[in-house]
C-alpha cells in the first residue's frame, strides 16, 4: 500500500494517476502503516515510513531537515534519463551534485536528478521534479510535437514501479492489459472526404489532380511509390471527368468495402461529419472555408447500416463541439438519428481541441472523445497509450490518438517512406507491448483510395498488430473495458496483513476481455529499468480476486 501526500491541490492529479497506475494506494493518514510513502511537491513528510520517496523540482524544507546538497534549479523543460529510457520533464527540476547515483540523470548536465540513501533500516528517495504537476501538464496541455516519441506518463509510472520493487517491496497491480491479449488496438477512420464526385472545381479536387501526377511522379523518383502505383494514379487522374459526368466509378466511394475487406471483421470506428459546407469557428479567429466539409453524414446513410451491421461503430466526427456545447449536442442529435445508437463517441474534424474541450464535449453528452493527437506527427500527445479521464470532466474519457496516416506521408509533416513508416509504427507498437493500454490509428477514408494508396502500409500494419497480440476494439469497447478496470477496486482493510483483494464489478454481459491482476516480484536494485518478465505473474480477475502479496514487514 502505497501512502500519498502531496498538495491538497492536486487530489484530482493523484486520483486520476493511480488509475492509470492501478495499485492499492491512499491519502497519507496519520494512523496507518505504509510499505511505501509517496511525498510530493512541498507536501510535509513524515519520516516514520521504512521507505519514503520525495518527489521536487526545488529545494524544500525537506532537504534542509534531511540535509540533502541540492543543485541548481531549472525551469525549463529538459529530459531525465534512466536504464536508456528517456523521460521528458516539462516543470522545474532540480539536482544533487554530491550524489553519484546512477537512477535519473540530467541528460544535459550528466548531473544526478534522484538518487537513494540507505541509512540503517531505512530507505529514501529523493527525485529531482514534481510527479503530479508532470501528469496535470500531460494531461491538460501535453506534449510539444518535438516530444512526440516519449511516452512521458508512462515513464513516470514504470520509473516508481520500479523504484518499489527495486527497494525490495512487492506490488499489485491491474495493468492496461485486456486478459488474453498484450495490449487494445482501435483501428478508426475520419471520414472527411466519402465522394471524388461532390469536388468539383475547389480545392481539393486540384490537390488530387497535382499529387496523382506530379506529387507521383516525385515519389517514384524517391523510391517511395512503385511504378505499378503511379500508372493507378495517372489512370484515376484521367478517368476523373468520366467520374464527375457519371460514366466512371466514383474511387473514394468505396471506401467502406475497402475497409471492411482490410479489417475482415475487426471492427473499425468510422467518425462521421454531420452537416455539409460548414466550416465551424476557431477562438482564435477565422477557420479556412476548406474545413467546411462538402458531404454530411445523411449523403452516406446507406453506408452507415452497412458498416454498422458489419459491427463497426460510427461515431461523430464534430465540427464546433470542442468549445460550443448547444452546437456539439446538434451535431451529437444528428449521428444518433442516424444510428439509432444514444451513445455516440467523438473525434473532432482538424483535431480541433483546447484545454476546455473535455467539459463541453461532456456537457453536450458526449460518450467520450478521441481527439488528443497530432496533426503533424505521431506519439503520445498526453504522454500515455492508456484511456483516461481529463482533469475537468467528471464522467468523459479520452481515448488517445497515436497515428495518423497523414502526418506519416504528407510532404509537409513526416514525409516518410513506405519502409520509414513501417519501422516507426513497428517502435510504436513496441510501445504497446511494452506499456499496455491502446494504440489509436486514423486511417482516413480515402487513403486506400487513388492518389493516396496507402493500403499495403495500412494491411501491413493490422497484420503486425495480430501476430503481436492486439485486442482489435471499436473505440466504445476500448472505452468500456477502461470503464471496467477504473470500476475495480483494491481492498485492504479487515483482512490478513499483507493481503490484498481486488474486488471488480463486472457485467457479465458485457463481452469485453477481462482484467488481470499483476504481481511484481521484489528485486533487487540492480533490477531497477530491467523489464524483465520473469519478475512478474499474472492472473485473471473475475468478479473478485483475494491474494496474499507479502509486505516488506512481514517478509
Ligand atoms: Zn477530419
Amino acid at each position: 500500500m502505497i501512502g500519498v501526500l502531496a498538495d491538497p491541490a492536486e487530489q484530482n492529479v493523484v486520483r486520476e494517476f493511480f488509475e492509470l497506475f492501478k495499485t492499492p494506494w491512499e491519502f497519507y493518514r496519520r494512523d496507518r502503516q505504509y510499505d511505501v510513502l509517496l511525498c510530493a511537491g512541498d507536501g510535509q513528510c513524515d519520516g516514520t515510513a521504512k521507505l519514503v520517496f520525495f518527489y521536487a523540482g526545488r529545494k524544500t524544507p525537506f532537504d534542509d531537515e534531511q540535509k540533502i546538497q541540492t543543485g541548481r534549479q531549472r525551469k525549463h523543460a529538459c529530459v531525465l534519463s534512466y536504464q536508456g529510457n528517456r523521460i521528458p520533464i516539462y516543470g522545474d527540476t532540480i539536482t544533487f551534485p554530491e550524489n553519484r547515483g546512477d537512477l535519473l540523470t540530467d541528460e544535459d548536465s550528466q548531473e544526478c536528478a534522484a538518487f537513494l540513501d540507505q541509512s540503517r533500516d531505512k530507505v529514501l528517495v529523493r527525485i529531482g521534479y514534481d510527479l503530479f504537476s508532470e501528469v496535470r501538464t500531460l494531461l491538460t496541455v501535453g506534449q510539444p510535437s518535438a516530444n512526440a516519441n516519449m511516452p512521458a506518463l508512462e515513464l513516470h509510472i514504470a520509473f516508481l514501479r520500479d523504484l518499489i520493487t527495486g527497494c525490495g517491496v512487492p506490488l499489485v497491480e491491474i495493468p492496461p492489459v485486456p486478459d488474453g491479449y498484450q495490449f487494445v488496438a482501435c483501428l478508426t477512420h475520419d471520414v472527411d472526404h466519402p465522394s471524388i464526385r461532390q469536388h468539383k472545381w475547389d480545392y481539393t479536387m486540384f490537390g488530387f489532380l497535382y499529387r496523382a501526377v506530379f506529387s507521383s511522379l516525385r515519389k517514384l523518383i524517391r523510391g517511395q511509390m512503385s511504378v505499378q502505383d503511379l500508372l493507378t494514379n495517372w489512370a484515376a487522374a484521367l478517368k476523373l471527368p468520366f467520374v464527375h459526368l457519371g460514366l466512371a466509378k466514383d474511387f473514394w466511394r468505396e471506401f467502406d468495402d475497402r475497409y471492411l475487406e482490410l479489417e475482415k471483421g475487426l471492427h473499425s470506428t468510422f467518425f462521421v461529419i454531420p452537416f455539409r459546407n460548414y466550416r465551424g469557428r476557431n477562438s482564435h479567429g477565422p477557420v479556412p472555408t476548406r474545413r467546411g466539409s462538402r458531404y454530411e453524414a445523411q449523403d452516406i446513410a446507406v453506408t452507415i447500416r452497412k458498416l454498422m451491421t458489419a459491427g463497426c461503430e460510427v461515431g461523430l466526427h464534430g465540427i464546433d463541439a470542442w468549445l460550443d456545447c448547444s452546437k456539439g449536442r446538434e451535431e451529437l442529435e444528428e449521428i444518433r438519428r442516424l444510428t439509432g445508437v444514444s451513445e455516440i463517441g467523438v473525434r473532432m474534424h482538424w483535431l480541433y481541441y483546447d484545454q476546455q474541450s473535455p467539459l463541453a464535449l461532456e456537457t453536450a453528452g458526449a460518450a467520450y472523445d478521441s481527439t488528443m493527437g497530432y496533426n503533424e506527427t505521431v506519439g503520445y500527445r498526453a504522454g500515455t497509450t492508456q484511456v483516461y479521464r481529463p482533469l475537468d470532466a467528471s464522467q468523459l474519457l479520452e481515448l488517445p490518438l497515436h497515428v495518423m496516416d497523414t502526418a506519416l506521408f504528407y510532404p509537409s509533416y513526416l514525409d516518410l517512406s513506405p519502409r520509414q513508416a513501417r519501422i516507426l509504427l513497428g517502435q510504436m507498437v513496441d510501445n504497446a507491448v511494452r506499456f499496455g493500454g491502446t494504440l489509436t490509428i486514423n486511417w482516413h477514408d480515402r487513403s486506400v483510395a487513388p492518389e493516396r494508396l496507402w493500403e499495403v502500409c495500412y494491411r501491413d500494419m493490422v497484420q503486425d498488430l495480430k501476430s503481436r497480440g492486439a485486442w482489435f476494439s471499436t473505440a466504445g469497447q476500448a472505452i468500456s473495458w477502461f470503464r471496467k478496470r477504473r470500476s475495480a477496486a483494491f481492498e485492504t482493510d479487515s483482512i490478513l496483513p499483507g493481503a490484498v483483494r481486488a474486488k471488480v464489478a463486472v457485467d457479465h454481459g458485457d463481452n469485453l476481455p477481462g482484467l488481470r491482476l499483476r504481481i511484481h516480484k521484489a528485486t533487487e536494485r540492480s533490477e531497477i529499468g530491467a523489464h524483465r518478465s520473469e519478475n512478474y505473474a499474472d492472473m485473471p480477475v473475475n468478479e473478485r480476486i483475494d491474494v496474499t502479496v507479502p509486505s516488506e514487514a512481514s517478509r
